[in-house]
């Protein structure tokens, strides 16, 4: 069976113990100066006519931006119904009906990081804070999760 790090069959086996907003930003994560420029890159072109992109197009876009911040050997990336990360097969899932920037990020986080929620929380939120202080601005943290205004 898949083993996903975020799915419903993790939550069967044993409960996730996810961070709070306050140990996610404690402290700064430490991002090279590659990622971020890569990061900041890759927005001027993802939010270029935004609007009139479908969602498969916004998927991979954000495939594009996973696959250029993996280290080697690079991940696979493929559309399912939720986000999450398996680290047996190495394949980051996307949720094909709902792109998201920040959620791709922490599969990613997951990839390059391991198990430990922290690690992707903070990766993620550091690099989504850092790069997307707009719309960072717009979530609002419920819990260890950033949600939509
Ligand atoms: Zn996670």
């Amino acid at each position: 069976m898949k083993k996903c790090a975020d799915s419903a069959f993790n939550f069967m086996q044993k409960t996730i113990v996810y961070p709070n907003k306050e140990q996610i930003l404690e402290t700064p994560f430490k991002l090279s100066k590659k990622t971020l420029q890569i990061t900041a890159d890759w927005k001027k072109n993802y939010l270029k006519n935004i609007k009139q992109k479908s969602e498969n197009e916004k998927l991979t876009e954000i495939t594009t931006l996973i696959l250029a911040l993996s280290a080697l050997p690079k991940p696979c990336v493929k559309l399912g119904t939720m986000y999450c990360y398996d680290p047996v097969g190495k394949t980051i899932f996307l949720d094909k009906h709902h792109p998201s920037v920040i959620s791709a990020l922490h599969e990613l986080g997951h990839c390059l990081y391991g198990n430990s929620e922290l690690e992707a929380c903070r990766f993620s939120v550091w690099l989504f804070k850092t790069i997307f202080p707009e719309f960072y601005q717009k979530l609002s943290w419920v819990g260890h999760l950033l949600v939509k205004k």
